[in-house]
């Protein structure tokens, strides 16, 4: 038996045994992950900076901050959460009980990405300790460093049988793909979300896939154009563009792209110092083989700024790229790096429709001051997430659904969403055995008569408020039972 697979097996042993199901448990495992993020952060951040040249502060800033949020919310609201849900009656299921309760789903795979190594993989897994699972822990094995801390760390905190970490690359990552689970949580690149898919459909096994893909930016010509470069600046080259979110490119007027191109510089030197190769604020492409790629991507494009690199180091500057054309090699792809291709379009007609002949995008930004302007693009477009005036923060809302749609991915999670999309909404009707009566209509012999009480029953509907609703429901539903029990037996 493969080591994935003695894994995947003792997850569901222990998840057999139902401890993971009791709230206690939950929130008992909740504030052991919780206290690795407070213990641990020196062997945290100091794997991040091997990997990706992330400062510490950037590492509890863009990492462990948002997780720690969102491990308290899950352990404050979990009951309410967990709680059955009641949910509207008919005149037919007035004396019933009726309520949607979530349920574990049972053993959830998650593969994570190497971009934001703890928090994309550690928030699904604080989903499914929420909803009750066992959950096997895929660590990305491209960020060689955090996958090892990762290995070494959780099974100090938290059940290691509930929540195994295998760690390994492609190989180990199929194998997994073999076995059978209640839901695979994957987060990376398209291409291979597609292959994940495929492996659980043989199992008939849900999954939630958060992919990528090039987030557009439109920049409307009568907005600020100083804040709005700043925040696009930020969101680009945070992390050295390998931000799923970043926005990839950006669509503007040709009579605002000299400002842009300024202004976009003026906030790289105010973020990262005229040498952004010394700044510890400026992170690194993960490997050579990203490096290359993304070089690459600037062989038919005009460059405004930056553009210097160092292949021995991984480093790329910040770099904005002008007039770029739809056809050139940096547009073809998502960029994962800090190129920023300027595109200039005529106006946000022109926008919309280049945004929409593309696939649906991870996010889309829009920066104006006109409401009708934002308001348009909301309408006439479709993204996972949509941002007016500012870029990746959404990430960090839990109540916002975070996830694709098309081409970016399937599902949400952060906050009860992560809850949600890891647990069975079950459906719960309990109904008495009394009431006989009202059960008469759809029993055989099927008649014209038991049909119009049908037709009554399942289409009226009544407006009286809350209070006049139920009342007068309760008094239709005893006249009706009195009535079918006489008439129809
Ligand atoms: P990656 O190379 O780390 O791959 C992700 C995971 O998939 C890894 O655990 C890896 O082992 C596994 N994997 C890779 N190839 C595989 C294969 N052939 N079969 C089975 N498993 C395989 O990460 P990546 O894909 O380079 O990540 C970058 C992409 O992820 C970008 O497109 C980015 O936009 C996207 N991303 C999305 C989100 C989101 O929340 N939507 C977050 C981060 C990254």
């Amino acid at each position: 038996m493969s080591r994935e697979q003695q894994a995947v097996d003792r997850a569901r042993k222990a998840f057999e045994t139902g401890r993971s199901k009791p709230l206690e448990h939950r929130v008992q495992q909740l504030n052991n992950l919780q206290r690795l993020f407070t213990e641990k952060q020196k062997e945290i951040s100091d794997a991040i900076k091997k990997d990706l040249n992330k400062s510490e502060v950037g590492t509890q800033l863009y990492e462990t901050l948002g997780l720690e949020g969102e491990i308290s919310l899950a352990i404050r609201k979990l009951k309410e959460w967990a709680a059955p849900r009641p949910v509207e009656k008919n005149l037919l299921t007035l004396s019933d009980t009726l309520y949607i309760q979530p349920e574990p789903l049972g053993v959830v795979l998650i593969i994570g990405a190497w971009n934001y190594p703890w928090a994309v993989t550690i928030q699904p897994l604080i989903g499914a300790i929420a909803a009750g699972n066992a959950a096997v822990v895929k660590p990305s094995e491209v960020c060689v460093h955090t996958a090892k801390v990762m290995e070494d760390l959780l099974p100090l905190y938290i059940d290691k049988e509930l929540y195994p970490v295998v760690t390994g690359g492609v190989p180990e990552t199929q194998e997994l793909l073999r076995q059978r689970f209640d839901h695979v949580f994957y987060t990376g690149n398209s291409m291979v979300g597609k292959v994940i898919m495929e492996a659980a459909a043989k199992h008939l096994t849900p999954v939630t896939l958060e992919l990528g893909g090039k987030s557009p930016c439109y920049i409307d010509k009568d907005c600020d154009i100083s804040i709005a470069c700043r925040r696009v600046a930020w969101g680009k080259y945070t992390n050295c563009g390998q931000t799923c979110i970043a926005p990839d490119y950006v669509l503007c007027d040709p009579g605002v792209q000299d400002r842009v191109i300024e202004e976009v510089k003026k906030s790289i030197k105010e973020f990262y110092t005229e040498n952004p190769k010394i700044c510890p604020d400026y992170g690194r492409i993960i490997n050579q083989r990203h490096f290359k790629r993304i070089m690459a991507l600037l062989d038919d494009s005009t460059v405004a700024v930056g553009g210097d690199n160092d292949e021995s180091d991984c480093y790329i500057a910040p770099t904005v790229l002008r007039d770029v054309k739809p056809e050139s090699k940096v547009m073809q792809e998502e960029i994962f790096g800090p190129l920023l291709p300027i595109l200039p379009v005529s106006g946000l007609d022109q926008a919309i429709k280049f945004i929409n002949k593309r696939e649906k995008p991870l996010a889309l930004y829009i920066f104006s001051a006109d409401d009708k302007v934002i308001k348009r693009m909301r309408d006439e477009t479709s993204s996972g997430g949509f941002l007016a005036n500012d870029c990746l923060v959404h990430y960090s809302i839990s109540s916002l659904p975070f996830g694709g749609v098309g081409n970016s991915g399937m599902g949400c999670y952060h906050g009860k969403h992560s809850f949600d999309q890891l647990s069975h909404l079950r459906g719960c009707l309990i109904k008495k055995l009394n009431m006989e009566g009202v059960n008469s209509m759809r029993y055989p012999p099927h008649t014209a008569k038991k049909l119009g009480w049908a037709r009554f029953f399942i289409l009226k509907t009544v407006d009286l408020g809350w209070l006049g609703r139920m009342a007068l429901l309760a008094v239709l539903a005893v006249v009706a039972a009195a009535v079918l029990q006489r008439y129809l037996q």
